[in-house]
């Protein structure tokens, strides 16, 4: 029979899309959402239940009712400037969710989640490329809750035979190709939408946080990264638990960095818009620089990204931004 997958956060951003591409390879995939940033219109025919992290027994059930064997974990707070603000609620949903999540896993017998994990475990001052051997030092509790988590999946695997695969994921970005689902935070505070809404809805509200930075153009260097080739990484890395493999983590990004000018510059390209943006200061927090070595997710999970190039990126995310200028209260 086909593997039954548990998306956690499968109707946000990243967990929708990887929800469609696991489909298309054979799995059958039930969402778990609260809805709190997800869409129910993003949810493409697949089973939806309602729920919040923290409700294990429903978690459980859930599990049971569609025989679940494998989760995969989206359901998370992931600013990074919010989680300065309130570090309470980054903790608890984040670290106290995740551990309800694997409490029902441990009830339901489930012993595989992939995990989405992120860039910002590593912290500041690191050496580029970064490899997965730098040491993880978070300075926010975004980063913070999602190493927390790392460290009590190695755990649950000692004491309960879980196995699991961490994915720190670099600067996810771009959107469905066809246009069909895409990028929409009630808060929005990444830079490629931004750029593009600019190019929509011009306002002059875009601004570029830092010019001064020891980088080419002195703008901040980011690794970006396709939310398909995000999605692709998710299913080697079931079909590397599948087939026996080890609770391990890797590195999602490209090896490549790219400024938030070369970014504003190629989205002009894209959109044939003279996309308008003023300089400002630094945002608090931000590394001028975060680069990823993706050599081991290719040497162990054999994945190799293929639509990451910027100009792919700002191509597809403007064709859903283009299609759906409010998100999804266009559909
Ligand atoms: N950035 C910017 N203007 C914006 C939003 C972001 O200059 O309106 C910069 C930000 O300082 C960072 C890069 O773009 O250097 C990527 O930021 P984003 O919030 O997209 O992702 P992060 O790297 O913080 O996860």
């Amino acid at each position: 029979r086909a593997m039954e997958l548990l998306i956690c956060g499968g109707a946000g951003y990243i967990g929708s899309h990887c929800a469609k591409i696991l489909r298309d390879a054979g799995y059958h995939c039930v969402i778990y959402d609260n809805l709190s940033e997800g869409h129910r219109q993003a949810v493409d025919g697949f089973p939806l239940v309602v729920g919040e992290l923290s409700d294990a027994d429903l978690l459980a059930n859930t599990m049971r009712r569609y025989r679940i064997d494998g989760v995969l974990h989206f359901a998370a707070f992931a600013l990074v400037g919010v989680s300065m603000r309130e570090p309470i609620q980054y903790y608890q949903n984040n670290i106290g969710g995740t551990a309800s999540l694997l409490d029902a896993m441990r009830q339901a017998d489930v012993n595989r989640i992939v995990f989405s994990s992120t860039c910002a475990t590593y912290g500041e001052n690191v050496p580029v490329p970064i490899t997965e051997s730098v040491p993880q030092n978070p300075c926010n509790p975004y980063g913070e809750s999602k190493l927390a988590v790392e460290k009590l999946l190695r755990r649950c695997d000692d004491a309960y035979g879980i196995k699991s695969v961490s994915l720190r994921y670099f600067n996810a970005a771009g959107a469905m190709p066809d246009g069909s689902i895409g990028e929409d935070h009630k808060l929005e505070t990444h830079l490629i939408p931004l750029v593009l809404r600019e190019a929509l809805f011009p306002e002059d509200r875009l601004k570029v946080f830092g010019t001064d930075y020891p980088t080419k153009d002195g703008s901040c260097i980011r690794d970006y990264i396709h939310v398909l080739d995000l999605a692709d990484a998710h299913l080697q890395a079931l079909r590397y638990l599948e087939n026996g493999g080890v609770t391990d983590f890797f590195n999602l990004g490209t090896g490549i960095g790219s400024s938030v000018i070369e970014v504003i510059n190629t989205a002009r390209e894209v959109s044939d818009i003279n996309i308008k943006y003023e300089k400002a200061d630094r945002r608090a927090g931000d590394p001028p620089i975060l680069v990823a070595s993706a050599e081991k997710a290719k040497a162990v999970l054999g994945w190799v990204p293929e639509r990451s190039d910027l100009r792919t990126i700002i191509s597809d995310a403007w064709t859903w931004h283009k299609s759906h200028p409010q998100g999804f209260r266009d559909r």
